[in-house]
C-alpha cells in the first residue's frame, strides 16, 4: 500500500495532487467572485477579464458589453426581441444569459463568450421583456 497526499481547494472541494493547483483552483474562485461583482457593477466585459483573467480573450464584439446590453436569441421562447442579458459568470467561463421574451417568464441558460447567440449585442434602451408576463397576475 501506499499514503497518498491530496490537496484539496477551501471553496469546490475538488482534490490536486499538487499544492499549487489547489492553490490555482482557489485563486480562481476568488476572480470569479470579483468578476461578478464588477458585472454586477456595470463593468464592461473587458475591463473585469483586464481585472480578473477570467477567458483566454474576450471576442471583439463583447468588449464593450457590460450587464446592460440585451441579445436577440430567436429560438429561446420563440422570441424576436432583445430581451436576454448576461447575468452572471461560471467558474468555467460561461456566462449566464436571461431575460423574459414571452409570457411564460424568465428563461436562461449557459453559453460559451464565442457562441453565435452572442454576435450582435444590441444596447440597454432596446432590452425586451415581455409584458404580459409582469401583468399576468
Ligand atoms: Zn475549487
Amino acid at each position: 500500500m501506499e499514503k497518498v497526499i491530496k490537496y484539496r481547494c477551501s471553496k469546490c472541494g475538488e482534490l490536486f495532487d499538487i499544492p499549487e493547483n489547489a492553490l490555482a483552483c482557489e485563486s480562481r474562485h476568488k476572480r470569479i467572485e470579483k468578476a461578478n461583482e464588477m458585472l454586477d457593477e456595470g463593468y464592461t466585459l473587458k475591463q473585469i477579464n483586464d481585472e480578473c483573467k477570467i477567458w483566454n480573450s474576450v471576442p471583439e464584439h463583447l468588449e464593450n458589453v457590460n450587464k446592460d446590453n440585451c441579445f436577440k436569441i430567436s429560438y429561446w421562447q420563440c422570441c424576436d426581441k432583445p430581451a436576454y442579458r448576461i447575468t452572471s459568470i461560471f467558474f468555467d467561463g460561461r456566462v449566464n444569459v436571461r431575460g423574459c421574451g414571452s409570457w411564460s417568464g424568465y428563461y436562461g441558460n449557459q453559453l460559451r463568450l464565442d457562441s453565435r447567440d452572442l454576435n450582435n449585442p444590441r444596447p440597454k434602451e432596446e432590452l425586451f421583456i415581455d409584458s404580459r408576463y409582469t401583468s399576468r397576475w
